[in-house]
């Protein structure tokens, strides 16, 4: 054993002492140390190794090239915030490493931390979370993706970023929707009378038939406790006959059930950039155009241009026959 093996091996000691109050000592790396962002901000950390932290920076990379046409374009926006974000092995990983370094994410104390005990709760089960700094609650601060989610569940991590993503977009558009005094683009009144008509054109069982042709939009689908919604071509369960703006919210209550529609809005940013996750339990296959596409078209050309589709100048129209109101 060498000198610098024993030197190593107590500062090794002597950090995990500094560190034995928390379950695990987790450790965050630098994707790019030096590099400009996302690569030289992006972090992976606990579990996931180099390839965890990377795919999270190619996505945000690739998100910051796509929209990138002029200064309200998302991904101008994301790039000029230098948004930070990382990755963790799951959602317990990420409040041992905030209790360590509460100051990362200006929190006063280590009990501050997302999942701590008088910290904001963090769902076992998500797949990541964007959160704000203290005293600034409406300003999206940082954003942390899970390798592994509840029930061992592995999300697909690009969308998982993209819909981080989407949290953060969604701070970006009040003024061009009309609500300057509103926190979020998704809670405008704007947003929402689009959302009202997709709704509409969803329930329309002539195109979109729940479990048959044409439209068989749960087939083979799963609401969130992996129950089917269909069987043998029909409704099944407690989904027996209601309207498939009903099932979804009780399907999927976190995206579709809710007054606020800040995480529904946050996964049509993720389907914009075609960043899907079209497994059985997931919610990306309800999203695909031509569904839903009234707020498909306007976040597709705020994220692009800043614009609100059909205006004079505007490079984006109202789609054809799905009675999108113009404002
Ligand atoms: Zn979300």
């Amino acid at each position: 054993m060498s000198r610098f093996t024993k030197l190593f091996l107590m500062v090794g000691m002597l950090l995990f002492a500094a560190h034995s109050s928390f379950a695990q000592n987790v450790v965050c790396t630098v994707v790019q140390p030096g590099q400009p962002w996302p690569f030289g901000t992006t972090k992976y950390c606990g579990t996931t190794v180099f390839g965890d932290g990377n795919g999270v920076a190619g996505t945000l990379n690739s998100f910051h090239l796509a929209y990138n046409s002029n200064n309200n374009s998302a991904g101008t926006q994301l790039a000029a915030q230098l948004a930070p974000f990382y990755i963790f092995g799951n959602a317990a990983q990420f409040t041992s490493y905030c209790q360590a370094n509460p100051m990362e994410f200006h929190y006063q104390s280590a009990n501050s931390c997302p999942g701590a005990p008088n910290g904001p709760p963090l769902s076992p089960d998500a797949a990541g979370f964007t959160a704000s700094f203290p005293g600034t609650p409406l300003v999206p601060a940082y954003s942390a993706v899970f390798k592994t989610a509840g029930g061992n569940r592995q999300p697909v991590i690009d969308n998982a970023t993209a819909h981080e993503i989407g949290h953060w977009v969604d701070s970006y558009y009040t003024v061009i929707l009309g609500s300057p005094n509103s926190s979020r683009s998704s809670s405008t009144p704007n947003f929402q009378m689009e959302l009202s008509e997709d709704w509409i054109n969803l329930n329309n069982v002539a195109v979109n038939k729940p479990c048959s042709a044409p439209g068989n939009l749960f087939t083979d689908k799963v609401d969130e406790n992996n129950n089917p919604i269909c069987s043998g071509g029909a409704l099944t369960g407690i989904y027996m006959n209601l309207s498939n703006e009903q099932v979804l919210q009780t399907a999927q209550p976190y995206y579709f059930g809710n007054a606020s529609t800040d995480e529904f809005w946050a996964e049509q940013v993720a389907v914009v950039d075609g960043q899907k996750d079209n497994g059985a339990a997931g919610i990306d296959s309800y999203l695909q155009t031509p569904r839903f596409f009234c707020t498909n078209t306007l976040i597709r050309s705020l994220m692009q241009f800043g614009q609100v589709p059909g205006r004079a100048g505007s490079t984006y129209q109202w789609p054809n026959g799905y009675n999108c109101p113009v404002f």
